[in-house]
């Protein structure tokens, strides 16, 4: 009854601020952030891996395109560096031939052409035209061997110009003009198409580039332009369509590859972007316009798989065409299937010399300016007119050679030779590509695991972190809220003492009494939160001795008797009657604490029922005390929990009690730190069975300290 005037007075006056306290630090503002902590860990660990999760296993899915890009861009870039190469050891050869050239005296034609073949091997069969394009050697009516005559009968009509040849030219260079017109008309509607989107300001701003574009067009050299059309060519699959289309329809001809790449990222080239102009564009050599030397005609183009068409077309020249436009050359020429070369060079008296090459020196030559054709990766193979490499790596024979991973024409010099690079292994790429995916998913795996498992970890910390914040909170209202209410009913105990008429000596000794009591309450709670305090810093120290536990006990019941029967109470402390004494090893004002603790609860937490039972026996090893009450009883699933700091069981009964959720917490540490143990059980009927277990030592001991271990 007493405790709810002491409730009331603590209303009048500290007038709401203990109600302001608990709504500041009360249970419900730390929720809430609890609850934006689990939103923060969606959006923050868990949205963002998942995410990743699924774009590496994505790209893990694609490895394989992936890789055979990567391998298709690469050896494309080698086998364009091998045409430009081979190109440019043509043109080397050619100028060999024409430093070794040297005039014919007239009298000893015959003689100067024979010497002249025997010091270089290139040079098959020598011959010489006059100045209006005459045959000088070898003379039809000549003795003459089985080669010269052959050459007469494959060459004489176009040496003495009766005849054309069909010159090789790339067909970007020949339809420049168109290419490039074709290019500018679809550029403004690309550019019309990205435009619709932006701001009107972007779209205002589109004619400079234009103009500037159209200015540059206008004042490029040839060759400039030259390569503008190749590289425009080579990038826009809609250009060569309507380039071939026109070459076709006026009559040029338009050949077929020698080869058929199998690369499929060859094929999607179009999606590839950057890697777009590796994959069509052709070499150096081949870009420059048609300087050096002029390419002639010869027969048609061999018969060819229906492939890519050839970037090199055909047009007929007549020799002399052909040498008004250099100083020597080489000229390739069909003659049926087979694929001939002509050197020829005009001398400072204006006539022709030149022979034809020597087929096996040319190839070796040619085969000799190849880098290392084998590579764990490739194999890189220079094709001939009939797609045949011109030297078989060993290993590498057998495979089907018009079939390569990647392949380029080499160039004019050289029609439809091609270079070509092979894989030594096809199933590397996907073997490469299984293990990179492989290493993919378990770095995918292990990625999520931590990423999600080392999230939990932090958030579940972070959650125990914010509970343990908002015990804390609650713990400080309630311990301001404990520490005011005795000391508002001192005061007003103080006051009622202090009035003009005093009271009579019975009540005052009832409110002496009441003061003492409410002082003592207050003591137990500053020592509950200095034990608690010291126990937490691990600096709790203990006056152990060996004490006997009913004596304790007994002691305790007898200091609290009064009161607790003052308010209501029924107390009963029963000791077994035994042989044996509870003795054990403990601070007695230690375990005074603990018994106070229990009864102090078992005082706040009785309703009606008001008895209080202390029983203290021995079980075996152990001395056990009960402290028992007839109150509110703790639910089984409580029953570990409310030894834990701070806890204090929520429920509309305990919440009307106030307490700090520590007495508890001390009370079992207490009883640990001296090897024994406290628990709570239930009781049949109503209340709680509170045991606090010690383990037990011999009465000896207590006569003899010294023998203590
Ligand atoms: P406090 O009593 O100051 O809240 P304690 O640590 O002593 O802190 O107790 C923790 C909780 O255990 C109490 O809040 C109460 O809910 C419950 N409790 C303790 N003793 C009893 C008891 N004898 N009967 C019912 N409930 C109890």
């Amino acid at each position: 009854m007493i405790s709810n005037g002491a409730h009331r007075a603590t209303g009048e006056r500290f007038p709401g601020k203990i109600d302001l306290v608990s709504a500041m630090l009360g249970p419900g503002g730390g929720g809430v952030k609890t609850r934006y902590l689990g939103v923060i860990f969606i959006a923050a660990v868990l949205v963002p891996s998942v995410l990743l999760s699924v774009l590496s296993i994505r790209s893990a899915g694609r490895e394989e395109a992936y890789v055979e890009k990567q391998l298709t861009t690469t050896l494309l870039a080698e086998v364009a560096h091998t045409a430009s190469m081979v190109s440019e050891g043509v043109e080397r050869l050619a100028g060999e031939l024409h430093a070794s050239v040297s005039v014919p005296p007239p009298n000893a034609v015959q003689a100067a052409l024979v010497t002249w073949k025997k010091r270089n091997p290139l040079v098959g069969v020598p011959y010489l035209l006059s100045t209006e394009y005459k045959i000088l050697w070898p003379r039809p009516d000549g003795n003459l061997g089985g080669a010269e005559r052959l050459f007469l009968q494959e060459n004489a009509d176009f040496l003495s110009g009766r005849s054309t040849t069909p010159v090789y030219a790339n067909i970007a260079i020949v339809h420049k003009e168109e290419v490039l017109g074709l290019a500018k008309a679809a550029a403004p509607l690309a550019r019309a198409a990205t435009q619709a989107a932006p701001s009107a300001s972007a779209a205002t701003e589109a004619p400079a580039p234009m103009q500037a574009e159209d200015a540059a067009s206008s004042t490029e050299s040839a060759p400039l332009q030259g390569q503008r059309a190749v590289d425009t060519f080579a990038q826009n699959a809609e250009v060569q369509k309507k380039i071939y289309e026109q070459a076709r329809q006026q009559g040029e001809q338009v050949n077929a590859r020698v080869t058929q790449p199998t690369s499929k990222a060859l094929e999607a080239a179009n999606d590839i972007g950057p890697t777009d102009r590796d994959l069509k564009a052709p070499t150096g050599s081949q870009t420059r316009p048609t300087t050096g030397p002029q390419t002639p005609p010869s027969g048609g183009a061999a018969s060819a798989p229906a492939g890519q068409p050839s970037l090199y077309i055909t047009t007929p020249r007549l020799l002399s065409q052909i040498a008004s436009q250099g100083e020597y050359g080489i000229i390739p020429r069909f003659v049926g299937e087979k694929l001939t070369f002509l050197f020829w060079d005009r001398l400072s008296d204006g006539r022709i010399i030149g022979c034809e090459l020597s087929r096996t020196e040319f190839r070796q030559r040619v085969a000799g300016i190849l880098p290392a054709t084998y590579s764990p990766v490739r194999i890189l193979a220079v094709l001939d007119e009939k797609g045949e490499p011109l030297a078989v790596p060993a290993g590498a024979a057998g495979r089907d050679w018009r079939r390569p991973f990647v392949s380029q024409e080499i160039g004019e010099a050289l029609p439809r030779w091609e270079a070509a690079s092979y894989l030594t292994d096809p199933a590397s790429i996907r073997n490469q590509a299984r293990s990179t995916s492989a290493v993919i998913w378990i770095l995918v795996v292990i990625l999520f695991v931590s990423v999600a498992g080392g999230g939990t970890m932090v958030l579940s910390s972070l959650y125990g972190e914010m509970r343990l914040a908002q015990k804390k909170a609650s713990f400080v209202a309630n311990v301001s809220h404990e520490l005011k209410t005795p000391l508002t009913s001192i005061g007003l105990f103080i006051d009622l003492l202090r009035r003009r008429r005093p009271p009579d000596a019975k009540k005052r000794d009832r409110y002496l009494a009441l003061m003492a009591a409410e002082t003592e309450r207050l003591g137990r709670l500053i020592n509950n939160v200095l034990d608690f305090s010291s126990q937490e810093k691990g600096r709790k120290k203990y006056a152990k001795r060996i004490v006997d536990l009913a004596q304790v006990a007994d002691e305790v019941v007898e200091g609290q008797r009064v009161r607790l029967e003052g308010l209501g109470f029924a107390v009963r402390f029963i000791c077994r009657e035994s042989s044996e004494r509870a003795f054990v090893d403990a601070d007695p004002e230690a375990m005074k604490q603990v018994l106070i603790n229990l009864l102090s609860n078992a005082e706040k937490y009785s309703t009606t029922q008001k008895e209080i039972e202390v029983e203290v026996e021995c079980a075996g090893p152990h001395a056990a005390a009960h402290v028992r009450d007839r109150g509110i009883g703790v639910a089984e699933k409580d029953r570990e929990r409310i030894f834990l700091e701070f806890v204090r069981v929520d429920d509309s009964l305990s919440a009307k009690v106030p307490g700090t959720g520590l007495g508890l917490t001390i009370a079992r540490r207490i009883a640990r730190d001296h090897g024994g143990d406290l628990v709570c059980e239930g009781r049949e009927g109503a209340g709680s069975d509170f045991i606090l277990t010690l383990p037990r030592r011999s009465g000896d001991e207590a006569k003899d300290p010294g023998s203590r271990g």
